[in-house]
């Protein structure tokens, strides 16, 4: 007989029925150490007392309001990003593939209103852009499509990093190029400075729009407000969800004035996106990540994080490959099956996240602290031992 859930996700048995900054605990009492955060969401640990503040105190004044009517959190959250990023306008969604679902309508929009039959939209191998029926089919591999056709058409998958396989893909039916600075699901593989700026300006000379999807590494995750801050260029829309509400369902796009130049009123909408609860918990956010002393601090416990897996990788060659990633958002790359690796953490009780090409992911909490870091190196530790011990 089929689940009452439906049975899309193979879980584990695992039963957390309290979060706790860094710290999830099970029903039996036992508790895990959270390197996962619901996937790079609870950035600022669970529980946190601001966010539970701003959703209580949101609650009690109103929870839903139509996007008839102006909705004051909304803006503030929309100013906030704003001030603080590339985009000069905001739309809110409820997740990362509503957000793609915008992205893509926004930028072939963007031609139609310019004249222009431009409509291919390049995408990279490894990338992830959510699960709707755009966001797979910009992927287009067998897992994610197969049985769902016919797909949306007009995406093109290129190798990830292979500036010259763009160049020979760009056309003027190239609409936009999407990418991940940091791929998460793919396995936690950065984009060099070089090829985002190459991409920029390929983009420019071409009249091609630049997107970028943040939804993983944004939100101060690797060490600035978000991740293409590092190679020092800016997109023309960008997708955000996950830790933009810290735990509440909340994403964006944001976008330039002239990225949203075709989308006017009745072209685009939602129910939820941009919720009073969702907008409060969101500033809140912000609020916390935009400040430089919390990034500093992000920076100085990713490289000190970083430095000890580096030694743990060294310790356990039979087990682990290397270390990659940006600040806070870490991959072990495994020499024994991920999914073992995993499974031997559930057993210490430390949780990590697998990803594409035997990865498994550290993604703690923004707020993790420096003794919680070291407790994460002697759990990820035993469950290496026991790895090696099969
Ligand atoms: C998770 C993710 C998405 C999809 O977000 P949902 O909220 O699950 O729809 C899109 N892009 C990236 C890079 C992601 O990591």
């Amino acid at each position: 007989m089929i689940p009452s859930v439906l049975p899309t996700y193979s879980r584990a048995p695992l039963h957390f029925v309290k979060g706790e900054g860094s710290w999830l605990i099970e029903e039996d009492g036992r508790r895990f150490l959270d390197l996962g955060s619901g996937i790079a969401v609870n950035v600022l640990g669970h529980a946190n007392p601001k966010l539970v503040a701003a959703l209580t105190e949101q609650a009690n004044k109103v929870w839903h309001l139509s996007n008839l009517y102006e909705i004051p959190e909304q803006k503030a959250l929309a100013d906030k990003l704003v001030e603080n990023t590339f985009a000069d306008t905001v739309f809110f969604t409820n997740s990362g593939t509503e957000a793609c679902e915008l992205a893509v309508k926004m930028a072939r929009k963007y031609h139609y209103e310019a004249g222009a039959d431009r409509t291919e939209i390049l995408t990279f191998h490894g990338a992830f852009h959510g699960r709707s029926s755009a966001a797979i089919a910009a992927v287009n591999t067998e897992k994610m499509v197969k049985g769902f056709g016919p797909l949306l058409p007009g995406f093109k998958q290129l190798p990830f990093g292979d500036i010259e396989a763009v160049r020979a893909a760009m056309s003027d039916k190239t609409c936009a190029v999407m990418i991940e600075p940091v791929q998460g699901e793919g396995g936690i593989n950065v984009a060099t400075d070089e090829f985002l700026k190459t991409l920029r300006a390929f983009c420019d000379e071409t009249g091609t729009l630049l997107i970028f999807d943040e939804v993983q590494c944004g939100v101060a995750r690797t060490g600035r407000l978000f991740a293409h801050e590092w190679a020092g260029v800016t997109p023309d829309i960008m997708m955000v969800a996950k830790g933009i509400g810290g735990g509440f369902p909340l994403g964006a796009v944001l976008a330039t004035e002239k990225a949203a130049a075709g989308m006017t009123a009745g072209t685009h909408g939602s129910t939820y996106g941009g919720n009073p609860l969702g907008c409060a918990v969101g500033l809140a956010v912000m609020e916390t990540v935009t400040d430089p002393d919390f990034l500093a601090q992000v920076n100085r416990k990713a490289s000190l994080f970083r430095q000890k897996l580096e030694g743990l990788v060294a310790t356990h060659p039979g087990v682990f490959a290397e270390v990659r990633g940006q600040g806070l958002m870490l991959g072990l790359k495994c020499v024994a099956p991920n999914a073992d690796v995993v499974k031997a953490g559930y057993e210490a009780e430390v949780i990590t996240v697998p990803a594409a090409d035997n990865v498994i992911r550290l993604l703690p909490p923004l707020t993790i602290t420096e003794d919680e870091i070291a407790e994460a190196i002697a759990r990820l530790d035993h469950a290496a031992i026991a790895v090696a011990a099969g």
